[in-house]
């Protein structure tokens, strides 16, 4: 089958395309899994954190890809009870051990063994795919291959994201960092919080606009300060400084999220200006989202397809994946970016 293989891991450059187009053997699903024949793939920020070895794959060569949307193919003995063509859709939890106390807790995403799909397995950068059955979404019919997609990372992670700041309709959200998905948060917190303003810090016009084409009532560099401080902010940027910035606008009692697997170093000495009087006093609380549960996912589909939330997709040929991340690291961004597979 074809696939975009990562066999080497290093920093990201224009002249070096990190993966290779490769003919691989298809995998055979055992048991409890199914074999999907992948028809699109989100692309998500993950992605050059695995690449640049800031989460190094266990293995390599591994198939990057953890927002696939396909259809199955076969189905080993006891995946349950899938038919041939099923739509589906997998998302970075591959698997958790189902025993130990996160997993009985409704916590399986801070699982000792969480397995994520395109790092710890094969994900969806190829045609087909395996999974344990258990694991796999059914994808809501209103929603189109492309823009299920997207939901599965960037918006069940800014849904998970959302639960944890806390908001209660009429309070003030931030998000900093514009991307796959803090455009859906956006449309999420409008939609579940119609009498809470929502403010954008984003580095770069384009995604200003973007922001408030989409109904944020107030748009902004992270550097700048809003005129209201705000109750929570979600952080989605790869850097530093922004979450200072935020620590800075945040109320008293107010909820920063981290949603972000790791951070880059570039900024890191932005962290010697950490003042605890602006910064953290008054009860400020800082938490990170790590990973998601089943029920995220299955409970944003359910959102999405409620409300109506389609996210804003940009498409790419498989082939064409070393583009798409290149065009992700130099944050040419409006919306989520996909990669059609099959
Ligand atoms: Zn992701
Ligand atoms: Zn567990």
């Amino acid at each position: 089958m074809r696939a975009m293989v990562l066999e080497q891991l290093g920093p990201m450059t224009d002249g070096r395309p990190p993966l290779r187009l490769a003919d691989i053997p298809q995998a055979v699903p055992g048991k409890g899994e199914i074999l999907l024949r992948v028809s699109v793939c989100g692309v998500c920020h993950t992605e050059l954190d695995e690449i640049e070895g800031r989460l190094p794959p266990p293995r390599l060569p591994v198939v990057l890809g953890h927002q696939v949307i396909g259809r199955v193919e076969e189905a080993g003995p006891g995946a349950g009870s899938f038919r041939s063509g099923d739509r589906v859709g997998v998302a970075w939890i591959a698997s958790a051990c189902g025993t130990c106390t996160f997993c009985r807790s409704g916590r399986e995403n801070l699982c000792p063994e969480f397995k994520a799909t395109g790092r710890d397995i094969n994900g969806g950068y190829a045609e087909f795919l395996t999974v344990r059955g258990d694991f796999a979404h059914p994808i809501p019919s209103a929603l189109n291959d492309s823009q299920a997609a997207p939901l599965l990372c960037a918006g069940a992670i800014g849904y998970r994201s959302l639960a944890l700041a806390g908001i209660r309709d009429g309070e003030r959200l931030g998000l900093t960092g514009f991307g796959a998905s803090g455009h859906l948060v956006l449309k999420m917190a409008r939609h579940r919080f119609p009498r809470s303003d929502v403010f954008v810090f984003a580095r770069k016009e384009e995604e200003r606009n973007f922001a408030t084409e989409l109904g944020a009532s107030w748009v902004g560099d992270p550097s700048e300060t809003p005129p209201f401080k705000l109750d929570a902010i979600i952080d989605t940027t790869p850097a530093w400084r922004p979450i200072l910035e935020a620590l800075r606008n945040l109320d008293s009692g107010g909820r920063l999220v981290i949603n972000a697997i790791r951070k880059e170093a570039g900024d890191r000495d932005a962290l010697s200006g950490l003042d605890y009087a602006a910064h953290l006093w008054l009860e400020k609380d800082i938490r990170t989202v790590a990973n998601v549960t089943r029920a995220d996912v299955r409970e944003f589909l359910a959102l999405a397809e409620e409300a109506a939330i389609r996210p804003e997709v940009q498409l790419y040929p498989l082939e064409e994946a070393n583009q798409a991340l290149w065009d992700l690291k130099q944050r040419r961004i409006r919306g989520a970016k996909v990669l059609q597979v099959g």
